[in-house]
């Protein structure tokens, strides 16, 4: 299996280089160069099976050579070992045809675990074979960098260093980022906002020297084998809804478009999804985009559903690169309209857009709503995410096609939103109950990329 560039104008790379760069060297994001398909028969036989086995099954034809099987399974039993459901992706109904897909019972409480625990284990297997050293560089609005720095802490061969907006995550969240003890995790608070983070992250990958000198490898959204890891969810969950044999719907809450890129693939490899709902808080440019073409950032507005405040939607490339055709050069001229402040999507790729994905908005009255209604009719109590995707999927809803409804991160990772909204606290799980008392170790730095780039040769200065 060989991965390009959605611009089309860097090397062709194996899984395993595609994994370990992240960031292609045009400034694109890998794909692999066809998309395996899964025969009905083999998606029906599924059913049953744990979510390792599954796991193995889905994502077997994207690996290629890099590990044999046994390497494989092996990576894949140590990357769900530490979730605390035994079905590590369990479905809940929440009404007729309505069901939640948990996706928060990971180490750091969201749906980033799933990929982020498997990228661990596979980038500890490829550097220990091949004796390399790599620094990770990644942006987060708060959910990936916990992940990340839980995923890689202790690890031999990666330094981890994780920028995230200073005062915009949730504490939650902070403390999963800076009470590891280990010293080759970083958590960095920047000044500015989650955009911010993400555009000197890929500053770094675009400074070749700096790449190079400290062996630069990304695991944001935009890492391929992140998207991969998340195909294997939407196929479990189909399948114990009765899938292939019937068509289900999904609905995701979208920021960086990760996600939802996923069930694109697990519906191109062949599972019956009906439709890919799109579900945006107030910071809703996707939402707009694929309503009337025009992508156009005007700032974030800060929510209550952090993890989604995005306007520079990364992942949403691989969805225009499918959309234009596989035609590397128009998107190249697309992302250098986006630098000047935008750009609208032509006629024919709005098309194929629409084709694939429908979405909806949902404002914080809404999210509020969306919980309290939901803990009031099925005592399940959501995250502020998890609220926006209920909300537009109950407004998505037809008869006989199953929603399934992705619950992105616990209620715990954001108790005040939680509690202002269904009077109620929402608990941290027993395993990290202690995280309010253990001690931080936080950085601070300007929004600059030289300062940022200086911080980190000295500390990977072996
Ligand atoms: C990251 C995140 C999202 C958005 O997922 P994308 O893949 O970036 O679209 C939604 N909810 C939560 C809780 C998240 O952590």
């Amino acid at each position: 299996m060989r991965y390009v560039s959605t611009r089309g104008q860097a090397p062709v790379l194996s899984f395993e280089e595609a994994m370990l760069t992240g960031l292609a060297r045009d400034g694109g994001l890998y794909l692999p160069e066809a998309i395996p398909h899964m025969a009905p028969a083999e998606i029906a036989a599924l059913a049953g099976l744990s979510y390792e086995e599954a796991a193995f099954r889905v994502m077997r034809p994207y690996i290629g050579d890099a590990f044999t099987d046994a390497e494989f399974e092996a990576i894949i039993a140590r990357a769900y070992a530490g979730f605390t459901h035994a079905a590590r992706a369990p479905l809940v109904q929440l009404g007729p045809n309505h069901h939640l897909l948990e996706l928060f019972h990971g180490p750091t409480l969201a749906f980033k675990d799933f990929a982020m625990q498997l990228i661990g284990q596979l980038f500890e297997a490829a550097l220990k074979r091949n004796g390399k050293r790599v620094c990770i560089v990644g942006a987060t609005s708060g959910d990936t960098g916990s992940a990340a720095i839980e995923a890689f802490r202790g690890l031999e061969a990666v330094d981890v260093f994780i920028l995230y907006p200073q005062g915009r995550v949730s504490e939650v969240q902070r403390r999963q980022m800076s009470t590891p003890a280990e010293d080759n995790v970083h958590a960095l608070a920047v000044e500015g906002h989650f955009d911010d983070c993400q555009a000197r992250v890929k500053d770094m990958f675009n400074d070749f020297e700096f790449r190079d000198a400290v062996g630069l490898a990304g695991v944001n959204s935009i890492n391929w084998a992140r998207v991969l890891a998340q195909v294997v969810y939407y196929f479990t969950s189909a399948v114990s809804l009765g899938a292939p044999h019937r068509e289900v719907s999904f609905t995701v809450p979208t920021g960086n478009f990760g996600d939802i890129f996923a069930g694109y693939i697990a519906k191109r490899m062949g599972l019956p999804i009906a439709r890919l709902v799109v579900a945006t808080n107030q910071n809703d440019i996707l939402h707009r985009c694929l309503s009337n073409a025009e992508y156009r950032p005007d700032g974030v507005i800060p929510s209550i559903s952090p993890s989604m405040d995005i306007q520079v939607s990364s992942n949403f490339e691989r969805a225009l690169f499918e959309a234009y055709g596989r035609d590397g050069s128009a998107v190249a001229q697309l992302m250098e309209e986006l630098k000047a402040g935008g750009f609208t999507v032509s006629q024919g790729a709005l098309q194929t857009l629409q084709e694939n994905f429908d979405s909806g908005r949902c404002d914080e009255n809404q999210t509020r709503a969306a919980i309290r209604r939901t803990w009031d009719t099925t005592g399940e109590l959501l995250c502020p995410h998890s609220a926006i995707g209920v909300h537009v999927a109950e407004e998505h809803m037809v008869p006989v096609v199953p929603m399934i409804t992705l619950a992105t991160a616990h209620p715990a990772k954001f108790p005040a939103a939680v509690e202002e909204a269904s009077g109620q606290h929402p608990p941290l799980p027993s395993h990290m109950a202690d995280l309010y008392e253990r001690s931080e170790r936080i950085t601070e730095v300007e929004n600059d990329l030289g300062a940022i780039e200086t911080l980190i040769k000295e500390r990977t200065a072996h």
